[in-house]
């Protein structure tokens, strides 16, 4: 077992953070001011911060101190203990010692991919995906004016559940009858919030779940009520995720085509159908080509396709074939996830680190799916990475042109205010900070999770967050 002792500082977070990546789920003892993980090796470690802001990590034999720039005392600790633990263990991590879900805001702050390796034993390729990514994400948040709001619809149901789903989202096959009141009462929502909002509207997305689950009279019913309450400028970016083919109907399209809606993202996570049906998916991937043909020949010009790596059931050649079909397809937008495991998922963290997908094999078949976009004239406009990835990877969404999305760099980038409706929903309040360019200090204002409670009380929902908003 490992154990790691925290001196001058209680940074257990940070701790833990470095010693998940090498050892699994680690333990805070916080009584005790130490980190313990039982998968580690069997040592004992000291982590100390000195009083001039260096950090120390000692074993038995070995101090590990880096002679380089001091960073703030939270990365420090971590550069100590990643330094020591990437030694002992013979490892090096894709992000080197960087735990955050935002890489790219830490490379905002440097001048080259070189310094992110050098400071933080970022991999090179990772440096430069960082670095790149950043750049593009300030840019098009420039799209974005300050003053502006950005609008979240939320529709948490789905047509069956993908085996390792975490999202809080309703099967409707046992839910159909909440779905109809969902809608109605978000509606409400909409209609209660929508005469206060004096600001202009940037980008708006309509989310799941999969909004597409509604019937068509629902779905059209819900556009409708958006469009009429809310200020949609011809400027404001509308995205409606359209995920699950087997919910994509004509009539859903046209109401989309309607609205002047040209931004759907039609998901097929991977483009084998074995896979596909196995994950509790209930569609094919000639599903996925099919409903897409049937949305660009209705002029839907900006479709995103999500991918997701590491899936189980099958090999990393697989997701790789997976990319090149989509590539095929020519979408605007492709988001390369890969696989992690949340608590609320149905998978096991042992399915999802399969053996077989070990952290080379699924890196390999990453970068090859990134190498394969970028050469088919893709480039990374946004990317985030999750707590518990197990393999320390990333998601990152490509886009050929100009054609990113919004919205996703809005929310991720945490300096824009988002409102969000719908149960589960969480709104955002973004403020400047002095001598912060690109951190905001951020306040939240959660929805209700549980549909049921959300129908019953979504006129208190309204009211405080238009209290939230000073609205
Ligand atoms: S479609 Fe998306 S939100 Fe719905 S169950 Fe599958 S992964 Fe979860």
């Amino acid at each position: 077992m490992l154990e790691v002792i925290l001196k001058g500082h209680d940074k257990f977070y940070g701790v833990s953070d470095v010693v998940r990546m090498f050892c699994g789920v680690p333990e805070e003892l916080k009584d005790e001011g130490k980190v313990i993980a039982p998968e580690g090796p069997d040592l004992r470690l000291i982590n100390e911060l000195l009083d001039d802001g260096r950090s120390v990590t000692y074993s038995d034999d070995k101090a590990y101190e880096y002679k380089g720039e001091l960073l703030e005392p939270g990365r420090e600790i971590k550069r100590s203990l990643y330094m020591a633990l990437s030694d002992i263990t013979s490892k090096k991590m894709p992000w080197g010692c960087l735990t955050g879900i935002r890489p790219t805001l830490v490379a905002l702050e440097e001048k080259s991919p070189d310094d992110l390796e050098e400071k933080y034993f970022v991999r090179p390729d990772k440096a430069k995906l960082a670095y790149e990514t950043s750049r593009e994400e300030q840019r098009i948040l420039q799209l974005v004016p300050e003053d502006s709001l950005c609008v979240y619809v939320g529709i948490p149901f789905c047509p069956s559940r993908c085996e390792y789903c975490s999202f809080v989202s309703s099967d409707i096959s046992c839910h159909m009858d909440r779905l109809i009141n969902y809608e109605a009462a978000l509606e409400r929502e909409i209609k209660l919030i929508a005469s206060s909002i004096r600001r202009p509207l940037a980008a708006l997305y309509v989310g799941g779940g999969t909004p597409t689950v509604l019937q068509d009279k629902e779905f059209t019913s819900l556009l409708n009520c958006i469009y009429s309450n809310l200020k949609i400028s011809p400027e404001c970016e509308v995205t409606v995720e359209a995920g699950r083919p087997d919910t994509i109907t004509d009539g859903k399209l046209e109401a989309m085509k309607d609205h002047g809606i040209t931004r759907i993202c039609i998901n097929p996570q991977t483009m084998r159908s074995e896979t596909l049906l196995r994950v509790g998916r209930k569609h094919t991937a000639e599903d996925v080509i099919r409903i897409y043909d049937q949305a660009c020949n209705m002029g839907f010009n900006l479709i995103n396709m999500d991918l997701i790596a590491g899936l189980p059931y099958e090999e990393p050649e697989e997701h790789i074939e997976s990319t090149r079909k989509l590539i095929e397809l020519n979408p605007a937008n492709i988001t390369v996830h890969t696989l992690y495991k949340k608590r609320r998922a149905a998978m096991s963290r042992e399915t999802v680190m399969d053996k077989n997908k070990t952290r080379g094999t699924l890196d390999e078949c990453v970068a090859e799916s990134y190498k394969l976009l970028e050469e088919a004239g893709y480039h990374p406009y946004y990317m985030y990475r999750q707590k518990d990835t197990g393999h320390g990877l990333e998601n990152t969404g490509f886009a050929k042109g100009n054609t990113g999305n919004l919205y996703n760099v809005a929310m991720m980038s945490d300096c824009r205010d988002v409102l969000s409706f719908g149960a589960g929903g969480m709104s955002k309040r973004c403020f400047i900070q002095e001598g912060e360019l690109y951190k905001h200090r951020v306040e939240r204002c959660p929805t209700i999770k549980d549909v049921l409670t959300y129908i019953e009380r979504v006129e208190e929902m309204a009211e405080k967050k238009i209290r939230f908003f000073g609205m």
